[in-house]
């Protein structure tokens, strides 16, 4: 497990320190209360992240200056609020600084810890001309652990986009620069990824209202002028991770069935419009539906219905990709099979069918539990699967008409 130090001499702020850390993240921490104790440990561990309080019994900041030279993973806490304690902490090579008596409840902190664990896993490109000032930003990402990508001008970022189409988290533009200024390079970026797909923030040292208005409303998720802060830059790169973060947990939550865990029919339309791109493309889809669902529930109660529910979603799950499985409500699930023949498809349900005719589970009563399934097949034309899904929901009809555990296709009888 990763390792923590925090170096606090108020006893009672690093106890309460600690605990918020530890209950929302798996860090082990070491405690120290001085630079002299705090030095004994740097040499000797590895740390994640340095947590060190400004004034410490015997060290008035040394300690801190004395750790940026070598390290990266300061976060460095204060009592002072004052200009001249910003201005000489923020000079450093450090993550962040809270002020103490700001942060009682540590939710700055642990955001800046939660930032830092996330960070490794995005990547920002970076549109700049200037040498200088690219380099300074992406020192001012690498402290934050973020990955870089450059471009240096809307051309190229056109071109690295191009060439990591699902790669790139954040967009931070300038505005003047040649060959495509950053106004152009947004309106293009707009028209193929949507303000809550990827964030994207202008950088320019031009703050008239009327180009700040024009890029906000050409869907600029921020605009920041020139020269900036090392800390209003980290806040608002921050702000804007974090609102992507809350919007794609927000649609996470949304396309999922809380039962099963699998993706529910809001997700559908994403992933059939997704399919529906290659026109050349032919697909199968097949729907399935549990076998007289009903009487478990009848028989051994809602909660057992709801265990079978989640036993057939297991199955399913070791049959065919989670984004290919959708629960359509109740005991009915569509299966997409992008590029398969009917033929293909049809072996591949079999076997599913077979699997589930063989296999039971026991309820919390002992109860053993065995079902069956039916389902229909259809294939796709040319890219349209809501024509192709109708048609298995008939083939499924048919199928149930039938007997049921059995699966019933175009040609089947
Ligand atoms: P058939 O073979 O014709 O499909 O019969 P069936 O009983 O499986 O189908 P029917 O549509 O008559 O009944 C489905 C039942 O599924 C009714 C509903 O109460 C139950 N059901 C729907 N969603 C859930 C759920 O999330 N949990 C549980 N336990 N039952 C559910
Ligand atoms: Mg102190
Ligand atoms: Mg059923
Ligand atoms: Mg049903």
């Amino acid at each position: 497990m990763s390792k923590i130090l925090i170096v606090e001499d108020n006893e009672f702020f690093a106890k309460v320190m600690q605990k918020a850390i530890i209950e929302r993240f798996s860090y082990t921490i070491d405690l120290v209360a001085t630079a002299a104790e705090a030095r004994e440990k740097i040499k000797n561990n590895k740390y994640e992240l340095l947590i060190i309080d400004l004034i410490l019994p015997d060290s008035e900041g040394e300690l801190i200056e004395e750790i940026a030279l070598n390290h990266n993973n300061i976060i460095v806490t204060t009592d002072f609020e004052d200009e001249l304690t910003r201005k000489k902490i923020t000079s450093l090579e450090i993550i962040d600084y809270i002020i103490k008596s700001d942060s009682s409840d540590f939710s700055y902190l642990l955001n800046v810890i939660h930032r830092i664990n996330t960070n490794e896993n995005i990547t920002v490109l970076v549109v700049e001309d200037s040498l200088p000032v690219r380099k300074h930003i992406i020192s001012l990402l690498k402290v934050q652990r973020l990955n870089v990508l450059t471009a240096k001008d809307g051309v190229e970022a056109l071109k690295v986009m191009e060439e990591n189409p699902h790669g790139i988290d954040l967009v931070i533009t300038d505005y003047n620069m040649p060959n495509m200024d950053g106004l152009v390079l947004l309106k293009k970026l707009r028209k193929k990824y949507s303000i809550d797909q990827l964030p994207i923030i202008t950088l320019s040292a031009l703050g008239t209202e009327s180009i700040i208005a024009r890029f906000l409303k050409a869907g600029a998720n921020d605009y920041i002028l020139k020269p900036f802060s090392k800390e209003e830059f980290f806040c608002r790169i921050n702000l804007s991770l974090n609102n992507l973060e809350m919007l794609k947990g927000a649609q996470k939550a949304a396309s999922t069935d809380h039962l099963t865990g699998l993706h529910n029919r809001y997700y559908m339309h994403s992933r059939l419009e997704e399919l529906s791109k290659d026109k050349q493309e032919k697909h199968s889809l097949a729907i399935v539906d549990i076998d007289h669902f009903k009487k478990i529930n009848d028989r051994y109660g809602h909660h057992t219905g709801d265990l079978a529910l989640r036993f057939f979603a297991i199955h399913l799950l070791s049959h065919f990709d989670m984004k290919n499985i959708i629960r359509m409500g109740g005991e009915e699930f569509l299966i997409i099979l992008p590029g398969l023949s009917i033929n293909k498809a049809v072996l591949l349900l079999n076997k599913l069918r077979k699997e589930i005719e063989e296999a039971q589970f026991s309820d919390e009563n002992g109860s053993i539990i065995k079902f069956t399934l039916s389902a229909g097949i259809a294939d796709s034309e040319s890219g349209r699967c809501d024509e192709a899904i109708k048609r298995a929901d008939e083939y499924l009809y048919r199928a149930k008409e039938n007997g049921r555990n059995r699966i019933e296709f175009k040609g089947s009888n």
